[in-house]
């Protein structure tokens, strides 16, 4: 992820630009803001800027450094959760500050990532202030809190306070946009509004309905090859539960029965389930399949009613 991916705040990514081409990052940095401003987006970016080896602008996003930071393996980036047990408890704080005096192993700098540190108690708070009065060099520290005047006035003066804010749903569906090109905008739309600007759960609803699609894609697949019509229309009447899924699992389906064409003819690079499927049901039964599939998303183009439109669908996808 680069600075620029990253959604709204535009002042705020205009300052950071400027810290990291002129090399001004201080070494203790306080994230404040709402659920789904960007926070750990941002503490990640700057995670891979501390570690990054490239040589002009930093990061990079392709050396060595910056590819293990973004697969979260780089061995000097240390990560620790105020909401997890015991992990931004004194204990662990303590261990975290002689761990700040020890070496890098690979990078220039080790990089320590405390989240959601609201949850840290005033004596563990203390403990870090320890480290934050006397830094050790080469250590990039980044807090992230949902608001800075949750730490002490103390940790806050010994830390510049980036302030973010959540994008509106506009300037997430422009994120999105970048993230899946692929995916039909009506879609990106909904899952912008429906996460309210919040790009994390924006992705995983995105990423989650997916799979959804795909399972009633091979559902409605494996009732189709039932005599009874029942089991089908059951299948039909959930998959158009609204206009967007209706299209999402229409598209699997399709993929689905062109997979299965594919395996028929013995290709190896097919899914487990089109695998599974294609020897149950004969070519020309997949091709009379896809024509009607083709049919269903038609329609569903125009302002059908839906509550009629999963029986139709239940019919035509059962023609032979
Ligand atoms: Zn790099």
């Amino acid at each position: 992820m680069l600075l620029s991916e990253l959604a709204a705040n535009a002042e705020l990514k205009y300052d950071i630009a400027e810290a990291m081409k002129n090399r001004t990052l201080p070494h203790a940095i306080l994230i404040e803001g709402v659920k789904g401003s960007g926070k750990k987006t941002l503490a990640q970016i700057l995670a891979q800027y501390a570690v990054c080896s490239g040589e002009g602008n930093r990061p990079c996003g392709v050396c060595p450094d910056c590819i293990k930071a973004q697969k979260g393996i780089h061995p000097d980036i240390f990560i620790a959760d105020g909401t997890k047990s015991g992990e931004l408890n004194i204990e662990a704080v303590r261990q975290i500050r002689s761990a700040a005096y020890i070496k890098p192993n690979e990078a220039q700098n080790r990089v320590f990532l405390l989240y959601n540190t609201e949850k840290m108690l005033a004596a563990a708070q203390n403990a870090f202030l320890k480290v934050l009065e006397e830094p050790p060099p080469n250590v990039l520290f980044v807090l992230t809190s949902v608001s800075a005047t949750a730490m002490l006035q103390t940790v806050r003066s010994r830390t510049r306070i980036l302030t973010m804010y959540p994008p509106t749903a506009e300037e997430a569906l422009q994120v999105l946009q970048k993230m899946f090109p692929e995916e039909e905008s009506e879609k990106l739309a909904e899952a912008a509004t429906s996460s309210g600007g919040n790009i994390g759960e924006a992705v995983s609803l995105l990423n989650n309905k997916g799979e959804e699609e795909k399972q009633m894609a091979a559902d409605i697949f494996k009732a189709l090859l039932q005599t009874a019509e029942y089991p089908l229309l059951i299948q039909t009447n959930q998959a158009v539960r609204d206009r967007a899924f209706a299209a999402g699992v229409l598209e699997r389906l399709y993929e689905l029965s062109a997979e299965c064409v594919k395996a028929s003819y013995g290709a190896a690079e097919v899914s487990e389930t089109a695998k599974e499927l294609a020897g149950t049901v004969s070519k020309k039964r997949l091709c009379t399949l896809q024509e009607n599939i083709t049919k269903a998303r038609d329609l569903l183009n125009y302002n059908v009613n839906l509550n009629l439109y999963g029986t139709w669908l239940c019919a035509v996808l059962r023609q032979n």
